[in-house]
């Protein structure tokens, strides 16, 4: 009995499939490589290079290992790429899970957990954001990951197909034993950039946006760390597995931190000045996003091993001055 993680060379699927390992499960890796690493895929995992847009790759998998459960993060997340190419995202995020859950109905799999994101909320009404609060995506990333949950649904309804949609806020960090971490081509994420900076790979940190309707005028995010992240999966995995219906969780640490404020903790923890400089604004950036995380604590049981911010940077810094050209530095 394996898990599927379709999508596990990735940065949050490769801290999955690590800790899944580590849990003891037999795990089998589905990824094209379009963003993700082979180096990053654990050795003990079965790989399957491919697409989830193309069915007779599932049909393979699906008749050769024993599935119980998928594990979904093969898709595109970068917020302002979506911006200027939305069909791609929904051509492989949304197109994609019509083809997994067709795939997993044909095979008779009854179970999805899926990595949603905050970008389904909008700009929120209030903060923190629940579970239950309106889903009004403003960019096309979040609204193919609002209609990939919406497909889900009705999958559980035509087919009992059950899942879970983990909704994440920031993540950061990497695997605590320095062996994987956060790499991408380009990378457009606050933290590795802040540390690519303190590495001197960059010049300065542009800070997008400093009239934002936040305390410093720069945007609020809520950073949780990719094992607690990768912890969250696991007992969600559990929860369907225990017969519990369909629901949607927010993983996050329910604490903001500013981008000025994210700038400051990582100068702390590696003691370099890293010089930045305001830049405009970046579209489809909502002034803050903080996850109310308590229905995962109480539901799930999730209780998150880091909850400073400085600890996250500490284990994204240790990965990123070990290897300062990522996964091109691997052995
Ligand atoms: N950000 C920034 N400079 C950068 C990269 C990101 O100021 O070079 C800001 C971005 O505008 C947002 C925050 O950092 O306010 C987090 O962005 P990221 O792309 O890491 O994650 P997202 O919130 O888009 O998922």
């Amino acid at each position: 009995m394996s898990i599927l993680v379709a999508g596990g060379a990735g940065y949050i699927g490769s801290h999955m499939v690590k800790d899944l390992i580590e849990n003891g499960e037999d795990v089998v890796v589905a990824d094209n490589l379009s963003t993700g690493h082979r180096d990053a895929i654990n050795p003990k995992a079965k790989f399957y290079e491919g697409d989830i847009r193309d069915r007779q790759f599932l049909d393979k998998i699906f008749d050769n290992e024993d599935i119980t459960a998928v594990v979904h993060f093969a898709a595109f997340s970068i917020v302002p790429e979506s911006m200027s190419k939305p069909l791609k995202y929904f051509d492989n995020n949304t197109g994609g899970m019509i083809t997994l859950l067709e795939a997993m109905h044909d095979h008779d799999i009854k179970y999805i957990v899926f990595s949603s994101t905050a970008a389904t909320y909008g700009v929120p009404e209030h903060m923190p954001i629940k579970e239950t609060d309106p889903q009004k995506p403003i960019n096309p990333y979040g609204l193919s990951k609002l209609m990939m949950e919406e497909m889900m649904a009705w999958a559980d309804k035509a087919y009992g197909i059950k899942f879970v949609a983990l909704r994440y806020f920031n993540v950061a960090g990497a695997a605590p034993d320095g062996t994987i971490g956060e790499d991408h081509g380009p990378e457009t994420h606050l933290v590795p950039i802040i540390l690519q900076v303190a590495q001197g790979k960059r010049d300065e940190l542009s800070i997008f946006g400093d009239d934002y309707n936040t305390p410093d005028g720069t945007n609020v995010r809520d950073y949780v760390h990719v094992m607690d992240l990768a912890d969250a999966h696991i007992l969600a995995i559990k929860y369907l597995k225990e017969g519990n219906k369909s629901n949607a969780f927010n993983l996050g640490s329910s604490t903001g931190f500013s981008n000025k404020q994210m700038l400051e903790a990582a100068r702390e923890v590696t003691g370099e000045p890293i010089p930045a400089k305001m830049a405009p604004r970046r579209p489809g950036d909502p002034d803050s996003l903080v996850a109310a995380s308590d229905k995962a604590r109480n539901i799930l049981g999730w209780s998150p091993k880091y909850d400073d911010v400085h600890d996250i940077i500490a284990t994204a810094w240790k990965w990123h001055s070990t290897h300062p050209k990522g996964y091109d530095d691997r052995d």
